[in-house]
């Protein structure tokens, strides 16, 4: 017999359930990352949905639970074991969507964790051949992934770009980027108007800088920007190249040229431009790229192109001439400043060459420009036009070498700069070193091969994970001198971490890193925190006010909402214990052992 009783009550279960069904059903699709989704991500505290964000790659996010009241709580959720691949660094930035991190480990493995367990939902390994990699200056890293219409999508080290579906991590579309072995993709990707957009990387193998845009549904081909000019013989790509081909002397086609695209991009929708940051010249030394000089456009430039077209609106070049690594690659900031009573969209960007520069994004005018790393000794300042005011002595010769900073790895590296609207600050990781270039004599360029054109070649990779820069040949012969004025700059003094003042192009705090380089990347929030790796400041004053030992090698945090919880997720500890870290207000699991392997790989 069935109790009356009992039946109804099972009516209202089914009906609940069905009620409840549609609810997740109508949540998951809402939450679906499309157009829309990413347009609006600045004003969505609760996901992280690409690279910086938001479109303007600001690292800021609006929540504030966690404020610098509470930021002591701050403790361990839960940690993953990524089990990322020997040989490399992780550099990404996860991202989190609908109860999900996405995430890229070394050697482009690809994961999906569910952010309320830290359990993985699927694993993705493009099985790239774990062997040294031609054009690989600076390790085996993928900085990160793009969401868009369920389907996540990646560059790889061997210039395929591809399209996994969200869910399950299963292929949906690979297409082949480049096909040149010297040339490869390490840059995280960005989605814009239905396009997944993708630079090249591999300046020092002295190939052909380029990025260009993929349909996100089916993985073809919609344009292709080359960053500098080809065989001037032969149609240039783009119009654009006839004019910069005139900035180039010899036969620099032949070498490829460099400007290779491998980390900056962001998006204004309203003016629906898409800039991109180019990377130094190939080879490095300007002696043997274009002898006779010129500056060489478009290497070390930002560049604003149509995302629909990839048309050239307006360049910038920071660094005319490059001749020392110094790309402009480094991640830039869009924001809306009130500059001399005049409301202001600027593009905010700190490139290795050591100056702060505000931008006018519209126009590509010059605002202001000033050094943001103490010690600057190859150039003395700016002038009106933005230009650098190069020191005399600056540029080695084949007769005499120059000890200057910064160095090759930049006063800036691939490390994420926040900008918080409410403090108007943005914060720089950054380092301040010195480095000696010297010009090979008896350079040849080997194609496929490392060509910087100066002595040394690449060595050991910079604890922070830089560009890397070759180590100093003590026996070489020409004598090494320092630009002219370089005694009267203070000294280099390793990591930094600056909060500096856009408008008035002043540093207001700054803290000095023991460990001598950059650190992790940044995230400001809305709780008055600025955290950079697994410390966190007051982002108004710089008051150190948290801080957690996760065994180093920190790389970018973000922070979301779950179920009502503000979370901070971050890659830490190096290979072979790196772990993904999410932490939360009185968390209190506890952190895995590090592994007996030994000790984090640097
Ligand atoms: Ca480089």
């Amino acid at each position: 017999m069935t109790n009356p009783r009992a039946i109804r009550l099972r009516v209202v279960a089914v009906a609940l359930c069905v009620c409840a069904c549609i609810g997740v059903a109508q949540t998951s699709s809402n939450k679906r990352v499309d157009d829309k989704a990413l347009r609006d991500a600045a004003k969505n505290g609760d996901e992280w949905l690409t690279y910086g964000r938001d479109y303007a790659e600001t690292h800021y996010s609006p929540l504030k639970q966690i404020d610098t009241s509470n930021v002591r709580r701050l403790g361990l959720a839960w940690s993953w074991d990524t089990e990322s691949p020997s040989g490399g660094r992780v550099e990404g930035t996860p991202l989190f969507s609908n109860g999900v991190l996405y995430g890229s480990l070394a050697w482009d493995v690809l994961f999906a964790v569910d952010a309320r367990t830290g359990r993985m939902k699927w694993r993705y390994d493009p099985d790239i051949a774990r062997q040294p990699i031609a054009g690989l200056c600076c390790g085996p890293v993928n900085r990160g992934v793009a969401l868009y219409h369920g389907k996540v999508y990646a560059g790889l080290l061997d210039g395929r770009l591809i399209a996994l579906n969200q869910e399950t991590g299963k292929l949906v579309w690979q297409s082949r980027v480049i096909d040149d072995p010297g040339d490869i993709l390490t840059s995280a990707v960005r989605v814009v108007k239905g396009k997944v957009i993708v630079g090249n990387s591999g300046a020092e193998q002295a190939v052909r800088g380029q990025f260009s845009a993929w349909d996100a549904e089916t993985g073809k081909l919609a344009w292709r920007f080359y960053t500098v000019p080809g065989d001037p013989s032969k149609p240039f790509e783009q119009p654009e190249l006839a004019m910069a081909a005139k900035t180039w002397n010899g036969d620099w086609w032949k070498m490829g040229g460099g400007g290779t695209v491998w980390d900056a991009m962001a998006y204004d929708p309203d003016a629906d431009i898409l800039y991109i940051g180019t990377g130094n010249g190939g080879p490095w030394s300007h002696v043997y790229r274009s002898p006779g000089g010129g500056d060489n456009l478009f290497l070390a430039s930002v560049l604003a192109v149509k995302p629909e077209t990839g048309k050239l609106v307006w360049y910038f070049q920071e660094t005319p001439g490059d001749d020392w690594d110094f790309t402009s690659v480094q991640p830039m900031i869009l924001a809306d400043l009130t500059i001399d009573g005049k409301p202001r969209k600027v593009l905010l960007h700190a490139p290795k060459n050591g100056f702060f520069y505000v931008l006018d994004r519209l126009t590509g005018e010059f605002i202001s420009g000033a050094k943001y790393a103490r010690r600057v000794t190859w150039a003395h300042g700016l002038d009106s036009k933005g230009r650098p005011i190069e020191a005399k002595g600056d540029r080695a010769t084949l007769d005499q070498a120059v000890t200057m900073s910064p160095g090759p790895g930049g006063a800036h590296n691939w490390q994420p700069m926040s900008y918080s609207p409410m403090t108007g600050l943005v914060y720089i990781p950054g380092q301040e070193s010195s480095y000696t270039y010297r010009i090979d004599p008896n350079f040849k360029y080997v194609a496929g091969g490392r060509n910087l054109g100066m002595q040394g070649g690449l060595g050991p990779r910079l604890p922070n994970g830089g560009t890397g820069a070759p180590p100093p040949t003590p026996a070489a012969a020409a004598p090494a001198h320092e630009p002219e004025g370089a005694e009267n700059e203070p000294k280099a003094t390793g990591g930094f971490f600056v909060a500096w003042d856009p408008k008035t192009e002043k540093e207001r705090w700054r803290v000095s890193n023991a460990g001598g380089f950059a650190g992790g990347g940044t995230l400001a929030t809305a709780g008055n925190l600025v955290f950079h790796g697994s410390t966190a400041y007051n982002a108004e004053t710089g008051e150190k006010v948290w801080e957690m030992d996760l065994g180093g090698a920190d790389v970018t945090p973000i922070t979301y909402m779950l179920d009502g919880k503000q979370y901070v997720t971050l890659f830490a500890r190096g290979y072979p214990d790196n772990r993904l870290f999410t932490l939360v207000l009185d968390g209190n699991a506890e952190a895995p052992p590090t592994k007996e392997a030994g000790s984090p790989a640097r």
